[in-house]
Parts: structure tokens; C-alpha cells; sequence
């Protein structure tokens, strides 16, 4: 909103959509068996990943093979049905009002059930707050009742990602960035319950909630080291800079990507195990990723310069909702310091941009 001209003068073009990824392929795949039987040939419509996808549809019973052709299962009934237009994945979580007669209110996705409907939070469904008093997870039902508490609740969850391979890899502004595969596990822990509008912290609860695991595509890059030194020597944190510069990073990458920040994720880490060093990391927030951190990837020295201007730009002092707060933060928005995600990003920047942002900073 600070930037009119940037923001209305950009090509919305951008709409994502990976017709590789197997949780859409295949689906997909069945849909079209249903209309009719599928052959060798249909490889010129799905792509590469045909021949593969529908070996693994006949070997979990989903297809059987007659001659040249690929028919449905008996057993399987208008695929149609089953898919999800609005996510990769077809296992959602029904949220029910237990006041109206157990009617549904929504689906939730199953990979922020745990973070928006576990026992205890606070929901809001078309401006309207209910309190979830149960999480049936075998049934994947969430229980609501509609509430007036004064406070909302945030979930504090603990996120790990594992690189399992880069498919591609640039430099950019002297470093390395890659774009691959990465496995993202999270656990919800717990949750603060906040009073609205003041954010005073009134109660805190542990949650006993299993582990999430799912493969997706991830960008990440390496940190200059002219940045690690600038932060040691002005004496600022160095893990709430790059936790801070992830953060707004999030916050922009739905424009160049056209998504909603919701769609994304990210992990900062000061040391990340399959690399011995500091990494920032982006990922698609659905199972096999969507193509967003792929978008990202392709722009990153566009997302580094909106990132810096975004902060460089905010009026606050220390960081604010505005440029690297989260609204999503699984750890509470902590650490975070601004002033080191500006040094770490003026040194993300290209050289001649660089230059200039370090006299202004003098
Ligand atoms: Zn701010
Ligand atoms: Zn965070």
C-alpha cells in the first residue's frame, strides 16, 4: 500500500498452476479414464510423467489395463467427485456447528487443520467467531460453537524442512540460489489466547497433536557472508535478521506469484543441517507444490529488491505487521530484528543497487 504505482502497474498474469505435480496429475488422470480409456498416446496431452503416474494408478487398483488401453476400476466411481478444486490434496476437515444442528460450515484443508482448528481456537467463519471444542481426527471432524470471547488464539508450531535434492541452482547478486525438492514437517505445540486489540497474552495451552509431513517444492539461498559480518559487527541478531527477512520475503512473493500468503511457507535457520549453513528457505505450502516457490526461484532478484523496499520503507522501528511481523509466525514472531534483515538484504541486492543503499544507510 505504500507503493500504488508498483502495485497497480504490476502484470497480474501470473496465475500457477503445475500440471506435473502428481497429487493434480493424477486425479486428473482418473477423471479422464472416465471419459474414456486411456492410451499411450494420451502421453502428448499429460506430459512426461504420464507412463510413471499411470503405473502407480494401475498398481494401487485404480486403472486396469485391457490391451492398449487403461480403464477405470470397477470399483471406482465418478473420480470427479472426489477432487478438491480449490487444493492439491482431497483430505479435509469439515467444521461443524454443533449449535445449528450440526450443520457444516466449511472444509478446511488438512494441512492447516491442526494450526486453525485444534481444541481450544478461536475460528473465524464469515466474520463470525466460533470456538472449536473438539478435533476428531480419524473422522476429520472439527466441533464449533459460535462464541463472544474477547480474545483470539495463535498457534505455535515447530517447522522443519529437509532438502532431498535441487533441481536447479543460479547465482544471483553473488549467491547461490536453488530451487527443489524439500520434505516440510510440522508440529503443532501449543497456543497463546490473545485479547483483541491490545494483544496482551491472557493464557497459554500445550496441544498433543502428531506430526505433519509432506513433500513439496522449495526455493533457498545462501547468505552473503559480507552480510553475516556487517550484523556481527554492528553487534544486531543475526537469526532474527534472516527469520525477519523470510518473513517479509512471505509477505511479497504473493505479487509476483499470485497467491495468497497462506499458500506459502517459510524456514529460517542460522545452521540447517543439510547444508552446514545459514538458509532461507520458501516453500509451497501444499503437498507436491503449486509452482509458487518455482515463481519465486525464476524472480528472486525482483522478490529480494520489493523485500528490501518493504522494509526500507516502513515507518516502524523495530518491525511491525506492515513489513516482517507474520500473521502465520508458528514461533510467535520471535526472534525478529529489522535492522539486520535490511543488512542482509541490501547485500542480496545487485551490486549498483547495493551501492547505493549502503550510502543512504551511512
Ligand atoms: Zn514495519
Ligand atoms: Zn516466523
Amino acid at each position: 500500500m505504500r507503493h500504488p504505482v508498483f502495485f497497480f502497474s504490476r502484470n497480474f498474469e501470473n496465475a500457477l498452476i503445475n500440471p506435473d505435480n502428481p497429487h493434480i496429475l493424477k486425479p486428473h488422470l482418473l477423471c479422464a479414464a472416465w471419459e474414456k480409456p486411456l492410451t499411450e498416446e494420451d502421453a502428448h496431452f499429460f506430459g512426461d510423467t504420464f507412463s510413471q503416474e499411470v503405473a502407480e494408478l494401475e498398481k494401487e487398483g485404480k486403472l486396469k489395463r485391457r490391451g492398449e488401453h487403461w480403464y477405470l476400476s470397477p470399483g471406482v466411481t465418478y473420480p470427479a467427485q472426489g477432487i478438491n478444486i480449490r487444493s492439491t490434496s482431497t483430505k479435509n476437515f469439515a467444521l461443524i456447528d454443533t449449535s445449528q444442528g450440526y450443520e457444516l460450515l466449511e472444509t478446511i484443508e488438512s494441512s492447516f487443520a491442526f494450526s486453525q482448528v485444534h481444541p481450544g481456537a478461536i475460528y473465524l467463519h464469515q466474520g463470525e467467531s466460533y470456538l472449536i471444542i473438539g478435533l476428531d481426527l480419524e473422522r476429520r471432524v472439527a466441533l464449533a460453537s459460535p462464541t463472544d470471547a474477547p480474545y483470539y488464539t495463535q498457534a505455535k508450531e515447530i517447522t522443519d524442512i529437509r532438502i532431498i535434492r535441487a533441481n536447479q541452482e543460479k547465482v544471483c547478486s553473488g549467491v547461490r540460489v536453488y530451487f527443489g525438492e524439500a520434505e516440510v514437517t510440522t508440529t503443532v505445540i501449543g497456543f497463546k489466547k490473545k485479547m483483541q486489540f491490545t494483544e496482551e497474552v491472557i493464557g497459554e495451552e500445550r496441544l498433543d497433536l502428531p506430526t505433519q509431513r509432506f513433500l513439496t517444492q522449495a526455493l533457498w539461498c545462501d547468505i552473503p557472508q559480507k552480510a553475516v559480518d556487517r550484523i556481527a559487527e554492528v553487534g544486531l541478531d543475526f537469526a532474527g535478521g534472516l527469520h525477519a527477512a523470510e518473513h517479509a520475503a512471505i509477505s511479497m512473493l504473493p505479487l509476483f506469484a499470485l497467491c495468497d500468503r497462506n499458500d506459502i511457507g517459510g524456514v529460517s535457520a542460522p545452521f540447517h543441517i543439510d547444508t552446514g549453513k545459514a538458509q532461507i528457505f520458501i516453500y509451497d505450502a501444499y503437498p507436491g507444490g503449486i509452482g509458487i516457490a518455482e515463481k519465486g526461484f525464476e524472480m528472486i532478484a525482483e522478490l529480494w529488491r520489493a523485500t528490501l523496499k518493504t522494509i526500507e520503507g516502513c515507518p516502524c522501528r523495530d518491525g511491525c505487521p506492515g513489513c516482517v511481523h507474520s500473521p502465520k509466525c508458528g514461533n510467535n514472531n520471535e526472534p525478529l530484528d529489522k535492522k539486520a534483515a535490511l543488512i542482509l538484504l541490501q547485500e542480496l541486492q545487485p551490486l549498483e543497487i547495493a551501492r547505493k543503499q549502503k550510502r543512504m544507510t551511512k
